[in-house]
């Protein structure tokens, strides 16, 4: 809390402006709750055209976000208040409600957005300074401010923090109510539909939904089923849109997981199955949502630059861009990474190892920046969370300078995740007749499919160029020094990676 926060607990109750950002939900709301206990409550919602400009930001993530906007203020109405929703810059919805309303206090949960919601809040902290507007903002994630923060006992800090008890919904809110409510269309912001075909349902039911039935139902086979699109798709969580937007809370989800483990936990042991194993992996993952997190948040320059500076320039921005433009388009000639690419331009997601070896086929056999290649998957996720995509996209590149490289064959993972063939025969209907390794290598066929582009390089020697290059940097003395210095700072502290960065060096 600020001082001039502090200040104004001491006088009358002012008007507090809580300001709805990636938090749309009620329950376990700490931000409203402070706000609530505080006096009368204005619930403002923005929608910032120069952000839905930029070339991270795509239709398909606004189309879920308008959903679960437009949830929370129906919810909010049936509770007798009104979301107020303004489209422009958040300073200008600020300044309105100044004149209207005078001083106030903003409330907001911290964000760890991409470098534009940083600079906007930057400019909003300043605006308010100047105005004498006391600003609070509120931890969700377990992610903490500062770039000095040491990792040592972060895991700790995550689980104390994620065990704390639920907020619940204030019984009785002053709402305060300003301007308009109306939530506006994708195509009123500048957005025009880009092939999203099956949205994800958005909003507060449609999340709970989606957690008791991975809890319950669909997450039995999670461990071994989310290596495949084919298998992952019902397998994995599917809550990753929903921590976006803010529908429920880590905390929730964690706390709701730690209860079906216990559950779990009183079967007889024959009748457990599964899940002991999936929800420890789920587990694992939620952590890792935040760990990615905090790299951003203690660096954000890793938006654009790798997190080892050895690598910056590596991969140049081509002359032309016709590997990025069949990339994107799923038009590369290997059909597996067509077919995920075509995927998730129809459906917004796709799992882990696919994206991983999607930026993986990007980075090492095109050797594209993964800056580039990264824009064009970030629009294309409905679920883009940049404290995540852009360390995964650069640590998938081999540019982290303190993880494995990892380059994944788009043949073998062809074979290996779809077995059968049929995932790829859907979304690359070209190839709708063929199976096994006609299907995967089409280009070793004496009359290769008709309609269908030969690959666009070479798999082979493109990996036996990659790893040379980047193995040729990895190794020298000033790599390994700046490796230290980014495990410091970045790397996770588990025991055993401690125990293996401690005997290799850097390398964990
Ligand atoms: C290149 C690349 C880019 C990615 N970009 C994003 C992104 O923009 N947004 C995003 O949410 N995830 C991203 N991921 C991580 C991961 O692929 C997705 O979180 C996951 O596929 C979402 O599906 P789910 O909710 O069913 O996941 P589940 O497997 O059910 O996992 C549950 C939750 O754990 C977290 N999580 C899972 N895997 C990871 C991981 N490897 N790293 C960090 N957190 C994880 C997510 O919040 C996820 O919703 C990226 C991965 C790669 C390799």
């Amino acid at each position: 809390m600020t001082k001039a926060a502090d200040d104004t607990h001491a006088s009358d109750p002012i008007l507090t402006v809580l300001w709805v950002k990636r938090d749309l939900r009620l329950e376990d709301n700490a931000a409203l709750c402070l706000a609530a206990a505080q006096g009368p409550v204005l619930p403002l919602y923005v929608i910032e055209p120069d952000y839905w400009a930029l070339e991270d930001t795509s239709y398909r993530q606004w189309a879920f976000l308008r959903g679960a906007v437009e949830d929370l203020r129906q919810r909010i109405s049936d509770r007798g208040g009104q979301l107020a929703v303004h489209t422009g810059t958040v300073i200008d919805a600020l300044e309105r409600i100044r004149a209207a309303h005078g001083r106030f206090r903003l409330m907001a949960h911290m964000e760890t957005g991409n470098a534009w919601t940083f600079a906007r809040d930057t400019a909003v902290r300043a605006w308010c300074r100047a105005r004498n507007i006391p600003i609070e903002e509120v931890q969700q994630y377990g992610v903490w401010r500062g770039r000095d923060l040491s990792r040592n006992a972060w895991s700790k800090r995550w689980d104390a923090m994620m065990s704390e008890p639920l907020r619940t919904v204030p019984d009785a809110i002053r709402w305060v109510s300003f301007g308009d409510s109306r939530v506006p269309e994708a195509e009123e912001i500048g957005l025009s539909h880009d092939g999203i075909r099956q949205l994800q349902t958005p909003g507060r039911a449609a999340a709970l939904d989606t957690l008791e039935t991975f809890l319950h139902q669909r997450g039995a086979p999670y461990q071994k089923a989310m290596s495949s699109p084919v298998t992952g798709e019902t397998a994995c969580s599917r809550l990753s849109v929903h921590l976006v937007a803010g529908s429920l809370s880590m905390r929730e989800i964690y706390q709701a997981t730690l209860a079906r483990q216990a559950e779990i936990a009183e079967l007889p042991k024959e009748a457990r199955g599964l899940w002991p194993g999936a929800l420890r992996s789920f587990i694992g993952r939620l952590h890792w949502h935040c760990h990615f997190m905090q790299k951003l948040e203690a660096e954000p320059e890793i938006e654009h630059l790798p997190m080892a500076r050895i690598y910056e320039g590596l991969r140049p921005v081509p002359n032309d861009d016709s590997l990025l433009t069949a990339f994107a388009t799923g038009q590369t000639g290997y059909p597996f990474v067509d077919a995920c690419m075509r995927y998730l331009g129809a459906t917004g997601w796709i799992n882990f190892r696919m994206r991983a070896m999607l930026m993986s086929f990007a980075s090492y056999n095109l050797w594209l920046p993964w800056q580039q290649s990264g824009q064009v998957l970030a629009r294309l996720f409905t679920d883009y969370e940049p404290g995540i995509h852009w360390p995964q996209s650069q640590m998938q590149s081999g540019e982290t300078g303190i993880n494995a490289v990892r380059i994944y064959s788009p043949v073998k993972q062809g074979y290996d995740q779809d077995p059968t063939g049929t995932f790829t025969r859907d979304w690359v209907p070209e190839l709708a007749g063929l199976d096994g390794a006609d299907l995967q290598e089409p280009w070793r066929l004496d009359t290769p499919p008709e309609g269908y582009p030969a690959p666009i390089v070479e798999y082979r020697s493109t990996t036996r160029a990659a790893k040379e290059r980047i193995y040729a940097l990895r190794r020298t003395e000033e790599a390994r020094e700046e490796a230290a210095k980014i495990f410091d700072k970045h790397g996770s502290r588990k025991p055993r990676q401690v125990r293996r960065q401690a005997r290799r060096g850097a390398d964990a």
